[in-house]
């Protein structure tokens, strides 16, 4: 099969694209390099199977595949706030283009949505009936209401032009290839403790999150990819919930750091807790994730220390 991933050298395309090729399929990598890096999908350019294009989704794609992953946006809220207005264009310009693509072409296609959708909750732990707690006016707009339209916009291919699509909700997912200046909690506090600089605690740290490991979510995707009769919306996620203080002394343990917490201000309209509802998947696609945090942070831990962090 060939399968097009927009965001492909992006942290989570970049392991998207490695498990799609190892299980046979002909990959194409489509990113525009906002936050993506060509270091990610190196090792990949040797496979005939692979190839890889320099296009924004912005613009129309021409070309001609049997499924799409739709992964382009930058997901850290340091770049998605960078540039709003194209954070919003890529969620809804860029998901019409591929939409209009999958509608050409008959192709399956599958949105990475976010749990972002559900804004500051109301609702704990967050099932995917839940319609959400969102500021359309607030700096992290751009990338919440540009998700939430590109959902409408997947459900409104599928019940006005009987397109195939999928939605899958992504929790906080960490791992191998996140970039050193990402900008998101995980692989800040692991480049602070490997630096030896203070970690930066945002608000007191009593905010909670649940962090995925990699591997569990591309595990989940291209289960629901393949999935019949199920649309989703589905949470992709790890339902152990930390706070952000939990989660900092938990890489001072794994590191052995001897770095200091510091406390900075909360950012505007930072959720106070998030942690999914994995009900839905579990019935419909027999998954769960698979690695625990301490495992999961290894791995990062071992993979950040590979990396040049001057
Ligand atoms: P990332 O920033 O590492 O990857 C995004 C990729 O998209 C980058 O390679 C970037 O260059 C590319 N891109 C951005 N705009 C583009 C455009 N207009 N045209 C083509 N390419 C473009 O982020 P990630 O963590 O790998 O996230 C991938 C997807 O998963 C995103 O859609 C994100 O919203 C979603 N998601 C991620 C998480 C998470 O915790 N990592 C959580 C929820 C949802
Ligand atoms: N955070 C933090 N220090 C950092 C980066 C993030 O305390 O250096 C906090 C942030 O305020 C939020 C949580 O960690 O409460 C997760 O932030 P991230 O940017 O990883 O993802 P979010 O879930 O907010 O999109």
């Amino acid at each position: 099969m060939k399968i097009l991933v927009t965001g492909g050298a992006g942290f989570i395309g970049s392991h998207l694209c490695r498990h799609l090729l190892g299980r046979g399929h002909e990959i194409l990598c489509v990113d525009n390099f906002f936050t993506g890096n060509k270091e990610n999908i190196f090792d990949l350019m040797d496979d005939k199977r692979f190839e890889l294009m320099r296009h924004d989704i912005n613009f129309p794609l021409y070309v001609e595949v049997d499924r799409i992953y739709n992964l382009a946006c930058p997901a850290s809220p340091i770049h998605y706030q960078w540039d709003p207005v194209q954070t919003t264009k890529t969620s809804v310009h860029g998901s019409i283009n591929m939409l209009g693509l999958a509608k050409r072409v008959k192709a399956r296609i599958l949105q990475a949505s976010t749990s972002e959708v559900y804004g500051d909750p109301e609702v704990h732990p967050q099932p995917e009936t839940y319609w959400g707690n969102t500021n359309t006016l607030g700096p992290r707009a751009c990338y919440d209401e540009g998700k939430r339209c590109a959902e409408t916009l997947f459900m409104d291919y599928y019940r006005q032009h009987n397109l195939d699509i999928k939605i899958v909700r992504i929790f906080n997912t960490y791992g191998p290839n996140m970039y050193v200046n990402d900008g998101r909690v995980v692989s800040n506090f692991i480049v602070q403790a490997l630096r030896g600089e203070d970690l930066t605690v945002y608000g007191d740290g009593s905010q909670t999150r649940s962090f995925q490991y990699v591997d569990d979510l591309i595990n989940g995707m291209t289960k629901m990819m393949d999935a019949k009769d199920f649309t989703g919306p589905v949470n992709l996620g790890n339902p152990d919930e930390f706070t952000i203080k939990e989660l900092a002394e938990k890489v001072l343990e794994l590191t052995g750091s001897k770095s200091k917490i510091v406390y900075k201000d909360l950012p505007r309209d930072d959720p106070k807790r998030r942690k999914p509802d994995i009900s839905l998947a579990k019935e419909k696609l027999d998954w769960e994730p698979k690695v625990p945090l301490r495992e999961g942070l290894l791995k990062t831990i071992d993979y950040f220390k590979s990396k040049d962090l001057s």
